[in-house]
């Protein structure tokens, strides 16, 4: 007999990983225990040579879907002489230091018991089981057991007590466990929270009738129609006030959504995922109501998560808009009282649960670029799990106040929060407060410092030296960078290239195409696109014909300004004329070298896009038109050497309204600028080629979320040699430069990051 101490970290619990240690000892014939403790799990084994070894072969060929080995370390050890195998209680009922694991999507096996008539869960909205089902969105306190969940509401009945304590069931220890007896149940409201008879049946009638329904989900509330419904898609848009943002839809199954779009393999993986965030795909069907899709040749899509949302699919409906429960920019909603309270204009009625959402948190959205998953908005069935990092002390880093999430460390974990929103929004910031207090308890971290961006009216910055806590100030693209390199588990020094809307720049303008030299500790810009000023500021990114026109006087002149057809069209002469003295008068006129803006005003220059409603419009309505079979050069550029390499377009412009005369189609023009901005970029890399220590080059910012361009960008750059580095686990827009504060944060100690030259 040998016996062996096998120490298992990494995503072993709230996994279903003891029930399936106690399987496999079981068929290997194993003796021994299995038990939760502060690192993970870990096994006595006792058996034969031979039955160990497969055992432990077994771990890692057969783990459960949602489990992850981080490490795997076993010692022998003097056998017991055991004569069974025993799941043992944790001896400190868990540890803080122990993940709290993500919400995960139904499985297969609770598909099954849902879709049985003969079994006790048929059709019952809540069915889980170790493998799938609410975590984060009910924890409220650590360690995760029933009883410090919204679930503690919902005593077990005798059943799922037994599946509960039983170690052959899949229930074992699944804390929210429920069946129709004991556990949460669904009823319909009217607008006056009167209940309908006939729940979800009468919820399907209603949504096939075109009605609008509040669904209160995992995370929040959805608001949701029929998505094949012209008008009512178009009377929720009206509701919404979301004028041109394109809504996600929950397909009823994958063969339904390929009516509709391309689903590559990497897309597939990522629909069906335990995550089962929206996916962004690629639209080939005219077939969708034009108020659903809004001019954009994508369609965000995912698949039902829960049996909830797979129920509201019984009938003939396909395609639900599934959109955020919220108004405008407000946060999602998550309560019922404001659910009824909010949304009482907006939905028809309210198909509600009375399983409390403890943790708002909204749907993950990934798209696949150059094959590879890059997360958008990292959110469900993503956090809390942290990213690995270098050792650090315990910090919180505030994040951007676009896009926020924010990202509190301990050791070498980095723990991100859900996607947040914009800050700006009053409601937002408070909620942002709230689960800073939050994840600060779950994780036990008290912080001694506090990262924030530099920029002076950073909207958390007064919160953050209000707190006593030492603070560390970030520049916006040094934290893109730095994010980028954590995320690949780099620390070294690369050139990074940040392509983004705004951010705040060392030198006071605004940042937003840089190419810096840097690590974790410091940076160098090198080269930058060239300033120009933004008429109106804020204005000017709403307006983009102001951007058009800034570029047009200082590239062209005045006379070809003033006589300019583009803007002569939008603009009365008197008011151009007020344009240009703002300018000459420098008075909010921002200088501006961002990437975001040059996008804005190329896509307004052409007719595509000029007034913007929503972040990211303009430039992602100019990627939808891009003639796909171009296949020609782009625009011509020129690259300043001065004190930096500076990136001069005024010979992009010059051909862009040659182009326009000599009616060049607008996708064609489309495509040649997107060639034009990969060209540019691999132009400059090329030219700081002595400066560069290593070939690797960090692709960052919003921009870079744009996948014809990153696609073209990343092969030029692989075709020249150069190793492009993306993103993985966090977005490369906005939501990702908390983690890059963090590791900036961790590694310098004075008030600002040291800037070799800006
Ligand atoms: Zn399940
Ligand atoms: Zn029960
Ligand atoms: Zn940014």
């Amino acid at each position: 007999m040998e016996a062996q101490l096998i120490e298992v970290s990494g995503i072993v619990q709230g996994v279903g990983f003891r029930p399936f240690i106690y399987r496999m000892a079981k068929e290997n014939n194993i003796k021994g225990w299995v038990i939760n403790d502060s690192k993970g799990v870990s096994i006595h084994a006792e058996g034969t040579k031979e039955n160990i070894k497969n055992f432990i072969k077994n771990i890692y060929n057969k783990l459960p879907q949602q489990a992850l080995i981080k490490d795997l370390k076993y010692k022998d050890i003097k056998a017991k002489e055991y004569n069974d195998f025993n799941i043992l209680a944790s001896q400190n009922g868990g540890s803080q230091d122990t993940l709290i694991p993500p919400d995960l999507a139904m499985c297969a096996d609770c598909l099954k018991d849902i879709l049985d008539e003969k079994n006790s869960r048929y059709e019952y909205p809540f069915t889980n089981c170790t493998n799938c089902g609410p975590r984060f969105t009910i924890i409220k306190e650590v360690p995760y057991d029933r009883i410090k969940t919204t679930m503690k509401d919902f005593p077990m009945c005798k059943e799922c007590e037994q599946e509960f304590t039983n170690p052959s069931q899949r229930r074992f220890h699944a804390q929210p466990n429920a069946c129709p007896k004991c556990g949460p149940s669904l009823n319909l409201y009217d607008r006056n929270q009167n209940i309908l008879e006939g729940g979800l049946q009468k919820a399907r009638e209603l949504l096939a009738q075109g009605k609008i329904l509040a669904v209160k989900g995992l995370g929040g509330y959805h608001l949701v129609c029929d998505g094949l419904n012209n008008d009512a898609v178009k009377s929720l848009r009206n509701g919404k006030k979301r004028d041109f943002k394109p809504f996600a839809v929950m397909a009823k199954n994958q063969e339904i959504l390929k009516k509709y779009c391309k689903i590559s393999s990497p897309e597939e993986q990522a629909l069906t995922a335990a995550n089962a965030p929206i996916v962004i795909l690629e639209r080939t069907s005219e077939k969708l109501p034009t108020s659903l899709t809004m001019g954009l040749n994508t369609l965000g899509a995912m698949l039902p998560y829960t049996p909830l949302h797979l129920l509201l699919f019984k009938d003939n409906l396909e395609l639900l808009v599934m959109t955020s429960g919220n108004v405008s920019s407000n946060p999602l909603i998550y309560k019922d009282d404001s659910a009824f309270k909010s949304l009482v204009e907006l939905a028809d009625y309210f198909l509600v649960h009375d399983r409390e959402i403890y943790n708002r948190c909204d749907d993950s959205v990934v798209k696949v670029i150059n094959n590879n998953i890059q997360i958008f908005r990292r959110a469900r069935g993503y956090v809390p799990l942290p990213v690995e990092i270098p050792k650090s002390e315990a910090l919180l880093a505030c994040g951007g106040e676009l896009k926020n999430t924010f990202c509190l460390t301990k050791g070498n974990k980095a723990f991100l929060s859900q996607h947040l929103g914009d800050l700006e929004n009053f409601a937002n910031f408070n909620e942002y407060i709230e689960t800073i207090e939050k994840m600060q308890n779950y994780f036990n971290i008290n912080p001694s410092l506090i990262v924030i961006d530099s920029h002076p009216n950073f909207v958390a910055r007064n919160w953050a030296y209000e707190q006593n806590i030492p603070v560390v100030e970030v520049q916006h693209h040094h934290a893109h960078l730095a994010s980028c390199l954590a995320d690949n588990n780099l620390d070294e020094k690369v050139l990074g290239v940040v392509c983004d809307g705004t951010g705040y720049g060392t030198d006071g303008h605004i940042w937003g195409m840089e190419f810096l030299l840097g690590d974790f500790t410091s940076f160098e810009r090198l080269a930058h696109l060239e300033y120009i000023p933004l008429p109106s500021g804020d204005l000017a990114s709403k307006e983009p014909l102001r951007i058009v026109a800034s570029y047009l006087y200082k590239y062209l002149g005045e006379k070809e300004f003033l006589e300019n057809k583009v803007l002569l069209k939008k603009y009365s002469l008197a008011e151009l004329k007020i344009i240009q003295k703002q300018i000459d008068s420098k008075i909010n006129t921002p200088l501006s070298s961002s990437c975001g803006r040059l996008f804005d005003a190329v896509s307004a220059f052409i007719g595509v896009c000029t007034r913007v409603s929503y972040e990211g419009q303009a430039a992602m309505e100019l990627e939808a038109i891009v003639a796909k079979d171009y296949r020609g050069k782009g625009y011509n550029f020129e690259i300043l050497k001065e004190e930096k390499l500076i990136i001069s377009t005024k010979i992009m412009w010059q051909e862009i309204i040659k182009d326009l005369s000599e009616e060049v189609s607008r996708e064609i023009i489309a495509a040649k600028f997107h060639k034009t901005i990969a060209m540019m970029i691999l132009e400059v890399v090329k030219s700081l080629e002595d400066k560069l220590p290593s070939k690797k080059v960090a692709l960052s910012g919003g921009v870079m979320q744009n996948k014809l361009l990153s696609e073209i960008l990343i092969n030029l750059l692989k075709e020249n040699e150069y190793e492009p580095i993306v993103h993985k686990n966090v977005p490369a827009n906005d939501g990702g430069i908390s983690l890059g504060q963090a590791l900036i944060g961790g590694n310098i100690n004075v008030c600002s990051s040291t800037i070799k030259s800006n």
